[in-house]
């Protein structure tokens, strides 16, 4: 299967922060898979903008670094570097001061679509917004994308909101959740909209339960301080796992448009049950030996009340899936990396092999990472004359294997979105709305853990999360999966 390059139009995105990790690590090598792809065509250009003074070489050396270093092995023509570098800009400009834009009004052509990404700190957003207005680059050609942490509450988060619309209509605004970017998320809507045999089946009469698990096995790393004033709760669940959880639990949009989209997975937000006490479990990891230090220790504050894990059960209350459980559960330093949806259908509602044939489900679950794909559990006969004995055996749709060779050139969720942002395709960035509502529902829960002073439960190293977590499934008779690569 060949996968379709089709070039966008000519564009100069602006970095912001474009020496920065994030630039580093996944714009840069993202734009450049794309150059590579043959998707940015003629004279675009991308401008690295920040404090530091660079030349242009000196940020072009930069840029050759990061791909060397990130681009994840992707092979192009002998020359492509080269030629790409020539696309390669670098202003000089502080986002509080008044130098370097007038530079890079000058720079920014206005007969093209211009982009502005805005991988700074949050707090820069509104000032960045102001700018871009005073020196007649926000018209309305201009796009900015704005990066997560999409504020730490419902209030910050209007501030930001309150802030870029001072200067920029909704549908200038791109804000990134990197999981809406993964080829699987879309296969999800493709799966669950393009095919006659799931949706009917789509909804509390036919699922069990559902399970959304984002499991990381690093800690917390260098950057404890930062994520020690924010814990899982702020930096996955709000963000990555809703967004995961709208999609899976969204009606059929009448339009696959951005409109469309949001206006579903907002309902899904809204429609929310508070999550009580009794079904969330937070957990902080132990030390695992004397290598790899404690969440306490990685954060430097041996009373830090921040949970490293979360566990909790998410009630949907409408006509789809009310009594249908969504079960959700993301950590640092557990068993193993994945990220996966797994949608556990009811039994049969009568066995006719018998007691001896054992309980059997379907479970359709879609992996995220690693290796992005579905299997679809099905329910046979064990193979053998030893009578009717059944086994469930998956349909493994891994994208590597059904698209062959071109599932290396499945380009990752930078390269997506930031085309995207150069399509003007809002469908899968996060609108103002959802992002707010998305607080409205976390609020309550983090105020009531802090009012109490809640001490995260914990956790060893490499597990599976706290004890807890399994009682919260075990209760319900029900189980989590394995947390398996
Ligand atoms: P970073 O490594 O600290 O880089 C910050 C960048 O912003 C640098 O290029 C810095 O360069 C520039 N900058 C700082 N203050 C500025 C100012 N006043 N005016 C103009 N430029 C300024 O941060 P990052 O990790 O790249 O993160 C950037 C944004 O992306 C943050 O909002 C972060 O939360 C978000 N994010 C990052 C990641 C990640 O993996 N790194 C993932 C998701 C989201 P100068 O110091 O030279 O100005």
């Amino acid at each position: 299967m060949v996968s379709r390059v089709i070039p966008v139009d000519e564009f100069d995105l602006v970095i912001f922060g474009g020496t920065g990790d994030l630039a580093r690590r996944k714009i840069l090598p993202a734009l450049f898979r794309r150059f590579c792809a043959g998707q940015m065509e003629g004279k675009s250009r991308i401008i690295g903008a920040a404090r530091s003074d660079h030349s242009t070489q000196e940020f072009r050396d930069f840029v050759t670094e990061s791909i060397r270093e990130f681009n994840g092995g992707t092979h192009c023509e002998d020359g492509t570097l080269e030629s790409f570098l020539t696309h390669i800009d670098y202003v000089q400009i502080d986002a509080l001061g008044t130098d370097g834009w007038a530079e890079l009004a000058e720079k920014v052509e206005e007969k093209r679509i211009r982009a502005f990404y805005f991988s700074v700190a949050p707090s820069l957003f509104g000032a960045l917004a102001e700018r871009l207005h005073e020196h007649g680059m926000a018209d309305s050609d201009t796009r900015i994308v704005v990066e997560k942490p999409f504020g730490r509450d419902l209030a910050s988060a209007k501030v930001l909101n309150a802030g870029l619309a001072q200067h920029f209509d909704e549908s200038q605004i791109y804000r990134i959740d990197h999981y809406l970017g993964k080829e699987t998320v879309q296969n999800l809507m493709a799966v669950r909209f393009g095919n006659m045999l799931f949706e009917p089946l789509w909804n509390s009469q036919y699922i069990d339960h559902i399970q959304i698990t984002v499991s990381e096995t690093v800690g917390v790393g260098g950057r404890g301080e930062y994520y020690d004033k924010s814990g899982a709760m702020r930096d996955m669940v709000q963000n990555h796992l809703m967004q995961l959880l709208c999609l899976i639990a969204m009606e059929p949009p009448a339009k696959f448009d951005p409109a469309a989209v949001r206006d579903e997975k907002l309902k899904v937000i809204r429609a929310l049950d508070p999550v009580p006490q009794d079904d969330l479990v937070r957990g902080q990891y132990l030390a695992d030996g004397p290598e790899k230090e404690s969440y306490l220790q990685d954060v430097g504050d041996t009373s830090s009340l921040t949970e490293s894990y979360i566990a909790m059960k998410v009630k949907i209350s409408n006509w789809r899936w009310a009594g249908t459980p969504f079960y959700m559960r993301t950590g640092k330093r557990l068993k193993a990396r994945t990220s996966e949806i797994a949608v556990v259908f009811k039994e049969t509602p009568h066995s006719i092999f018998g007691p001896e044939s054992g309980n059997h489900r379907n479970i359709l679950t879609i992996r995220l990472q690693p290796n992005e794909g579905m299997e679809l559990g099905v329910t046979i006969k064990e193979p053998g004359p030893g009578g009717m004995r059944l086994v469930d055996v998956p349909l493994d749709m891994t994208f590597a294997d059904a698209l062959g060779p071109d599932a290396e050139d499945v380009p990752d969720a930078y390269e997506r979105l930031i085309m995207d942002v150069i399509r003007g395709n809002q469908t899968l960035f996060m609108r103002g709305d959802e992002v707010e509502a998305a607080w409205a529902w976390a609020d309550p829960m983090i105020e009531g853990w802090e009012d109490r002073g809640d001490k995260p439960k914990t956790y060893e190293s490499g597990s599976t999360g706290p004890e807890e977590a399994l009682m919260l499934m075990h209760r319900d008779g029900r189980r989590w999966r394995e947390i398996r690569t």
